[in-house]
């Protein structure tokens, strides 16, 4: 085996976008241009009912450190809670649609979405809180199918079954899908709307009163008058919130994500949560994989170094154990992304906040962002548009949920 130095996953090349604002009056400012902030300039600009003035601030126009970028963009069902199972349903048909919703022209978006499925593994230890999540999932119209060891062996007889007594396997509307291209199909969009991409970073929100924004201030010295700001910053939101005197419990927190190549023939391989916290998945002829880190030693800082020592220590051991064929494997490459990490429920963040009327929350996804971007986008769409949600119900996910102590109780990979 033979470790190669941080090489970054390919990227598309892209326009960058306006390095001022064409006017200083926005209906809408959405600081952050990843797929969150993207998706919400593309469902508000394709609504006919509102007619405003949308910009994007993004002072990372290439994307080098977004976690849009660096993602490796699955998406799920398998959730404990209805909320974010709503979420993941909605995502998935406009993942279905995006060839031709984002189409320009006659170019197609192409995402190469797969529906492979999860697996998702127990021991005998964890067997009946598997059992009873599967009850709630089905209950919620979840088509995951339970699997007992034995036939776990037979469907996949690469997998070392020994230590399990079963496994939840989504049957549909599950796998991955190019995150980065669904980001950029999202920007193409949304600017062929009419919305106006500005390369800069926003320095300060100045107030126009104890609880309005009033303005956008730029590096650039621009100032944007700003009808709704929408906090789309993803792994540093907090710092946009605190702009404007508001507390948001989320933070950065690095995952590395390893690629590698093994001769071993592993056919039909849906993506996998071990038993052991290893997470992986083909991608054309090589595999990704992960653990996810500690949260105590985490430091809360934006370094993007890559922790190889993890692959040695955690990961290769964890594959070789669960896929005797991963004995043999070359790891390529690796690279870490930051989470938008939310310390209170692991679930994101959306909507008004409560003090600060026109600043509009959509972060902390804590790993479920890529895949619930299209919901977000629809749902504060709505909310900007009519003052309410119509395509899908997002107050679950209201700020006012961490004052009341009312966590959505979900598990996090
Ligand atoms: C390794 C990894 C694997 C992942 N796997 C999955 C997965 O399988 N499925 C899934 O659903 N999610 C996954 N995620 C999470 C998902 O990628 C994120 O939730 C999602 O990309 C967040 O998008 P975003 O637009 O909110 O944030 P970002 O993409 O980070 O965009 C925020 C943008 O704000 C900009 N910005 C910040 N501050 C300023 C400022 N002051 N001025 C101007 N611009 C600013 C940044 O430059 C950045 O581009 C993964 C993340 C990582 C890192």
């Amino acid at each position: 085996m033979r470790k190669v130095s941080n090489l970054l996953p390919p990227r598309m090349t892209f326009e960058i976008g306006n390095t001022t604002g064409m006017g200083t009056n926005y209906d809408v400012v959405i600081v952050g241009g990843g797929v969150v902030g993207s998706s919400i300039a593309y469902f508000l600009s394709a609504n006919p009912d509102f007619g405003g003035k949308i910009a994007v601030i993004e002072r990372d126009p290439y994307y080098t450190a977004s976690s849009s970028s660096l993602s490796t963009s699955a998406i799920r069902q398998q959730f404990g809670t209805a909320p974010n199972i709503a979420m993941s349903r909605f995502s998935i048909d406009f993942l279905r649609q995006v060839k031709t919703r984002l189409a320009i022209g006659d170019e197609l978006a192409d995402i190469g979405l797969h529906e492979p499925g999860y697996l998702v593994l127990a021991t005998p230890e964890r067997a009946d809180a598997q059992r009873a999540k599967n009850r709630v999932q089905r209950g919620m119209g979840v088509d995951a199918e339970l699997i007992e060891q034995v036939d776990l062996a037979r469907r996949f007889p690469w997998l070392n079954t020994d230590d399990l007594a079963l496994g939840s396997l989504g049957l549909g509307s599950e796998g991955w899908f190019d995150g980065p291209g669904l980001m950029q199909a999202f920007r193409r969009k949304a600017r062929t709307q009419g919305v106006d991409y500005l390369a800069a970073t926003v320095t300060g929100l100045t107030m126009a009163s104890s609880s309005k924004v009033g303005e956008v201030v730029l590096d650039n010295g621009d100032r944007l008058a700003a009808g709704t700001v929408i906090n789309a910053a993803g792994p540093w939101s907090a710092g946009i919130a605190r702009m404007a005197g508001a507390d948001l419990p989320v933070v950065p927190s690095k995952r590395c994500v390893f690629v590698f190549e093994t001769p071993a023939k592993i056919e039909n391989c849906p993506f996998i949560f071990d038993t052991s916290g290893l997470w992986l998945r083909p991608e054309g002829q090589l595999f990704l994989c992960g653990v996810p880190p500690v949260r105590e030693n985490e430091p809360d800082d934006f370094g993007l170094d890559v922790d190889y020592e993890l692959f040695d220590e955690l990961i290769w051991p964890a594959l070789a154990h669960r896929v005797p064929g991963f004995e043999q494997l070359r790891m390529l490459r690796a690279w870490a992304g930051l989470y938008e990490y939310n310390t209170f429920d692991h679930s994101g963040i959306i909507g008004r906040h409560p003090e600060v009327s026109n600043l509009v929350l959509a972060t902390g996804f804590s790993g479920h962002g890529m895949m619930h971007a299209a919901a977000t986008g629809s749902g504060v769409s709505d909310l900007i548009a009519y003052g309410e949600y119509r395509s899908i119900d997002l107050s679950a996910f209201r700020y006012e949920r961490i004052a009341a102590n009312q966590p959505i109780e979900e598990h996090v990979y």
